[in-house]
């Protein structure tokens, strides 16, 4: 099915129709201050976000370079399909606690370096830790398990299922899964009230509460991104790698989804996406990655990276013409 989005009320009026109290929870007051806090005052909490820019403050322009306090680190990874080399990255590390971003043109790799840092493809070579941990060879469901989810570019939420059933099957383990827990039922009660409770409290804070016993399949292109954001804090990561997270997102959500993506920078959550919208990455990434021909070619600062001439005009081409110029969706942010 295409990704397309339909017009949907806004944030505000749909957050007002929800089943329990939004202003309870504290995430909608930081929400609402990451982008629209008053001018001359600071976000609620900025911890993490000041704490990686003046980490990478002096961190080098170059491909490849070391970084204070990587979560992720991927050495000498290919992979080949057939003559093509989609990826071919000898050296990468990804700023603990950052919003960094992987730009480059179609074709250059981006989701196939995903796929492989996530289990969801194997590389021809290459080694990498996240968190120090060896990650080669292990499966997605335990490297969501070790803390390290992703979201696809199309999304890939169950459509015969509802919002809610989409939610539980983010949790890290099921009630009941195990036969010795299953022979006692209070245990996996409690632990199905836990996970219940979570996925209505993360629909919540998504804006979709009030759509959970819908089919996930009536959602619309946009809220579908959120529904997969959402079921990917299902499992706490300490990273999550989202593909094209506003692809196919209408403008009144494209802002809810970059006031949580800013969020969850300032809740601990370390985040990677990639992302073809320009402005979205001038506005809330830490540091920008530019990849072409499977190659990490370009990273820094994104002022400096996206400034650049020869970045733009080899590597971004259209795509920074077009989204530079446009910042009427993001009024306000920075
Ligand atoms: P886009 O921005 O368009 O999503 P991308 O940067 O994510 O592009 P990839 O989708 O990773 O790029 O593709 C990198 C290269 O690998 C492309 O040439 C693509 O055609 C090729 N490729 C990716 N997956 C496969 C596959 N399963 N079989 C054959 N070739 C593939």
């Amino acid at each position: 099915m295409p990704d397309t989005d339909t017009p949907m009320p806004s944030a505000e009026a749909d957050a007002s129709s929800q089943g329990t109290d939004p202003s309870s929870k504290p995430f909608y007051d930081l929400a609402k201050w990451a982008t629209k806090a008053p001018e001359g005052e600071k976000l609620i909490s900025t911890a993490y976000g000041d704490k990686v820019q003046e980490d990478l403050k002096f961190v080098e322009n170059k491909p490849g370079v070391h970084k204070p306090d990587a979560i992720l680190v991927a050495d000498d990874v290919t992979r080949h399909f057939g003559g093509i080399v989609a990826v071919d990255v000898k050296h990468f590390e990804i700023e603990r606690h950052g919003i960094t971003a992987l730009i480059g043109p179609n074709g250059a790799g981006k989701t196939t370096f995903f796929n492989l840092m996530t289990g969801f493809d194997k590389p021809n070579t290459g080694t990498w830790t996240f968190d120090g941990k060896d990650l080669a060879s292990v499966s997605p469901e335990k490297v969501a398990r070790m803390g390290m989810v992703r979201t696809f570019q199309l999304t890939k939420v169950m459509s015969r299922l509802t919002v809610m059933d989409n939610m539980l099957l983010g949790a890290p383990s099921q009630p009941g899964e195990g036969m010795l827990r299953s022979l006692f039922p209070p245990l996996w009660r409690r632990r199905e009230k836990e996970i219940t409770e979570k996925a209505e409290a993360l629909l919540n804070r998504f804006l979709l509460y009030k759509k959970k016993d819908d089919y996930a399949g009536s959602l619309s292109g946009g809220q579908r991104k959120l529904l997969e954001m959402a079921r990917a804090l299902m499992s706490d990561p300490q990273l999550v790698m989202l593909d094209e997270p506003m692809a196919g997102v209408n403008p009144a959500l494209k802002q809810s989804l970059l006031d949580h993506i800013v969020s969850l920078r300032e809740e601990g959550t370390t985040v990677l996406f990639v992302e073809h919208d320009m402005n979205m990455v001038r506005h809330i990434a830490d540091w920008v990655t530019v990849m072409a021909e499977g190659k990490i070619v370009a990273e820094g600062q994104p002022k400096s990276v996206m400034n650049d001439q020869a970045v733009v005009d080899a590597y971004l081409g259209s795509h920074a013409n077009i989204d530079l110029g446009d910042d009427s969706v993001l009024e306000g942010v920075e």
